[in-house]
């Protein structure tokens, strides 16, 4: 559980940490504010994707589902400076798929939370492969990441492409190819 107090009580002490003055007027709420932030964009921390794949369509002969440009925000773990893009998921049912708007509900409930986009990736693919059963899984993401861009090498506009395969999808390199192309024929 979130626990706001603390929260409130550790960015009064960063501000003064950077030399600033917690109870100047500007700042007077900030802490607050953050903490009320913070339960939000970490709120996947108390969620399970296993709640939102639950609820499931039988769709016998279905052969593959793709859903793409699902965008999203998270936070970097190494920083706690926001990462953002898309993400896009290829799943090959198991006589059963998932409401539509649970693929994008489990990617807000892994991104989050204090994050690094590999291990999103990876998480992504193991909920849909582990709560649908699904015979395959595709997941790429697509993502800026603030750390790079307005620190260290300052580079804006790089972007991390990641990808995790299951089931059918790995070493299956023509399927991850058709994939790939309906990826990037909907994004031209
Ligand atoms: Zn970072």
């Amino acid at each position: 559980m979130i626990d706001k107090e603390k929260i409130t009580a550790a960015v009064r002490l960063l501000l003064e940490g950077i030399g600033e003055d917690p109870t100047r007027e500007g700042l007077l709420d900030t802490p607050e504010r953050v903490a009320r932030m913070y339960e939000e964009i970490f709120g996947g921390m108390d969620e399970d994707a296993g709640e939102h794949l639950s609820k499931q369509f039988s769709a016998p002969g279905s052969e593959i589902v793709i859903e793409k440009d699902i965008s999203f925000h998270s936070t970097c773990e190494h920083h706690l400076l926001p990462f953002f893009g898309k993400v896009h998921i290829a799943y090959i049912p198991n006589g059963k798929v998932a409401g539509l708007s649970k693929l994008p509900r489990t990617v807000e409930v892994f991104a989050r939370r204090p994050q690094i986009q590999e291990q999103m990736t990876v998480q992504i693919a193991d909920a849909i492969e582990q709560h649908l059963q699904a015979k395959g899984v595709m997941v790429m993401i697509e993502a800026e990441h603030t750390c790079m861009n307005m620190r260290g090498v300052k580079k804006p506009g790089c972007k991390t492409v990641t990808t995790a395969t299951r089931g059918e999808f790995k070493d299956n390199v023509e399927r991850q190819r058709l994939f790939m192309d309906e990826v990037r024929q909907w994004n031209a």
